[in-house]
């Protein structure tokens, strides 16, 4: 039986702390998983050395997961080609605006019978059309497997300590949910296995607007009320969103640890959370909000909410999603802060 090749795609705090849990998961299963674990590694400077030098060196990505451990097996690795060479399962992980450029890269350099999933958490729109980045992912490399999506209550820092959470897998095939399972389940990271990627990918990308708004409350000082209900506003736009452009998206899914978990978390201890409260409080831009607070980690939820506006007004449908559309007006168009709570 041939034994699976596992690389990475991505290495940020998210992306390490994944690198952690697929090293020692293969470590684990080595009747399934070949031993070591490619890592792609965006290559930039790192106290005057090459940041894969560093992490190859200290088994620790010092930038974006720093004081954790990497597995010996994890090798980071600068090109981008070679990492997926010979892999027959392939992990994104990368911040939702570099995805372009990555399948840009990657066309026709990756087996078609590859077994990939996706843990980003965002949506590829036009202001046409929207396409989850599972089934832009397969489209732009022609794989022959649906893309898997990984999703959920995940802060990288929490899950990096090993300190217990859900996730969830969204996945057509019972054997791939399997071996995916086998790859991401720890006593710490329990995961649950569900047939609706399509849910699953969703509620990670739309949460990130909603987190936004929940800093903004925050900034404002509007307590824990307030938030409450902007998350649960929040999760029947995500509800509405879902059901208005996606066929075949279950109710139940949103109670997974994808749904309404993930939005508890995202908008208590977020970093679109975070940059948010800084925003209402500061009034600075947020991509120098970003660069300032983030030390190069990337915010998804501003992007999000301009790209999802952008879609609803081609449809004429900003006026259904009161909370998204306040979110842009907010953080784009000046609009005053309390307009978050204002228009629902
Ligand atoms: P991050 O925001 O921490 O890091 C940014 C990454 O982007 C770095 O690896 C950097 O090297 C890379 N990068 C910078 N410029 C680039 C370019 N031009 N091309 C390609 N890469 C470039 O990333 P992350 O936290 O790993 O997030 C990846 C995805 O995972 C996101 O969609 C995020 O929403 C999701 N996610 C994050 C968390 C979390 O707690 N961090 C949890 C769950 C899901
Ligand atoms: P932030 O990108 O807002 O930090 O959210 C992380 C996350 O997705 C937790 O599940």
């Amino acid at each position: 039986i041939q034994k699976e090749r596992v690389g990475i795609i991505g290495s940020g705090n998210w992306g390490s702390a994944v690198a952690k849990i697929i090293g020692e998961n293969v470590q684990k299963h080595p009747e399934t998983f070949e031993y070591p674990v490619r890592q792609w590694v965006f290559e930039e400077d790192y106290k005057g050395q090459p940041l894969t030098k560093v992490i190859n060196e200290s088994h620790e990505n010092p930038k974006y997961l720093p004081g954790i451990r990497l597995p010996n097996n994890v090798q980071a690795e600068p090109d981008l080609i070679k990492t997926c060479e010979d892999c027959t399962m392939l992990v994104f992980v990368l911040p939702h605006q570099f995805v372009r450029g990555v399948c840009d890269d990657l066309q026709g350099k990756v087996n078609p019978s590859v077994k990939a999933i996706s843990l980003i958490k965002g949506l590829e729109i036009k202001p046409d059309q929207v396409t989850l980045f599972s089934q832009e992912i397969g489209r732009r490399l022609h794989l022959t497997h649906p893309v898997a999506a990984l999703s959920g209550a995940n802060i990288a820092d929490e899950v990096a300590k090993e300190r217990f959470c859900e996730s969830t897998i969204g996945c057509t095939s019972a054997q791939a949910g399997e071996l995916f399972h086998r790859l991401f389940a720890t006593p710490y990271f329990r995961i649950n296995v569900i047939g609706d990627p399509v849910g699953v990918e969703l509620c990670g990308a739309l949460k990130n607007v909603v987190a936004v708004a929940a800093g903004i409350s925050d900034g404002l000082g509007y307590g824990d009320n307030t938030k409450a209900a902007l998350i649960r506003i929040g999760l029947m736009e995500m509800r509405k969103f879902a059901k208005s452009f996606f066929g075949g998206v279950e109710d139940v899914t949103f109670f997974e640890s994808c749904g309404v978990a993930d939005l508890i978390t995202t908008c208590a201890g977020g970093r679109n959370r975070r940059v948010a409260e800084a925003f209402a409080k500061t009034g600075k831009p947020i991509d120098v909000l970003e660069k300032e607070m983030l030390n190069g980690q990337k915010l998804q939820g501003t992007l999000t909410a301009m790209e999802v506006h952008q879609f609803l007004t081609h449809h004429q449908m900003t006026k259904a999603f009161p909370l998204f559309d306040a979110v842009y007006r907010v953080i784009y168009e000046k609009a005053p802060l309390d307009t978050i709570v204002r228009n629902l």
